[in-house]
């Protein structure tokens, strides 16, 4: 990440709890109600932090638990909008601008280490960092798509070249809901936009497996070996459950809610 490079991760201290308000929510697993758009969740307190923080998941709002807007929540307030005290529709509209070109540049401070695409990676991490911090009224008309489409390509020119001599399997957009996957040689496989939700990943190695936007809710990593896993962000590795044994990317933080690692003897 370079110096002027904004934070990658929510600092909600910073922000106005936009994605507590701003989202409507139909009640599912990941969150326990119905909630329309722009109107305050239940749990929101007057200080615009949330009163069951602790309790997320034991009240049945895992979603809220494992989202991360990747710094973009405090930059909305804190740049975009010059530190204002009070909420926004025009906020929100920021927020869904900014919140992928956020998720965009923490995959981009990955893909800079690759030693054959760096250079464009880091090229296209400075052209993003300059869309974000464009005025509100310039950045809603910021074309996604084509930063998405530019950015998937050098995605998969990082893996394709990560991948070198560790080929495994074609799994992209498949569908592995609950799947054991415990005997699977998934080293170097393509497990783009793959469905995991509950798979069954303990002990695999997954080293230089893509994961880019694989939805890994509920997957049971314990004892995996993450941490060659490629374009895997901390949302993604929250919403699994895994345990001290689990490696996990140097880039990444272990999820609070992991096992603890047990103290050396
Ligand atoms: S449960 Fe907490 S984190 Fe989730 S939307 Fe409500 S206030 Fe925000």
């Amino acid at each position: 990440m370079s110096a002027s490079a904004p934070a990658r991760s929510a600092d909600c201290a910073r922000c106005l709890a936009l994605c507590c308000v701003g989202p409507a929510f139909v009640a599912s697993a990941d969150f326990a109600l119905d909630k329309p758009a722009g109107v305050p969740c239940p749990h929101l307190r007057a200080d615009d932090l949330c009163g069951i923080h602790d309790r997320l998941r034991e009240r049945g709002f895992g979603g809220c638990a494992v989202f991360d807007c990747f710094g973009a929540g405090q930059q909305v307030v804190q740049v975009t909008f010059g530190g204002a005290r009070r909420r926004t529709t025009a906020m929100f509209d920021a927020l869904e601008v900014l919140r992928p070109l956020h998720e965009v540049l923490a995959l981009l401070d990955e893909a800079v280490a690759s030693p054959g695409h760096g250079a464009a990676a880091a090229d296209l991490r400075t052209r993003v960092e300059a869309l974000v911090s464009l005025d509100a009224g310039a950045l809603v008309d910021v074309d996604l798509a084509a930063v998405r489409g530019e950015a998937g390509a050098l995605f998969d020119a990082v893996v394709v070249e990560a991948r070198t001599g560790r080929r495994g399997p074609d799994l992209r957009g498949a569908d592995l809901v609950g799947a054991d996957l415990r005997r699977r040689d998934l080293r170097g496989a393509r497990l783009r936009s793959a469905l995991l939700v509950g798979a069954d990943l303990r002990g695999v190695d997954l080293d230089r497996a893509e994961l880019l936007g694989a939805d890994l809710r509920g997957a049971d990593v314990r004892g995996a070996h993450l941490a060659g896993a490629l374009l895997l962000t901390a949302p993604q590795l929250a919403a699994t459950r895994g345990d001290h044994a689990t490696t996990v990317p140097a880039h990444l933080a272990r999820p609070d809610h992991w096992a603890p690692v047990p103290p050396a003897r």
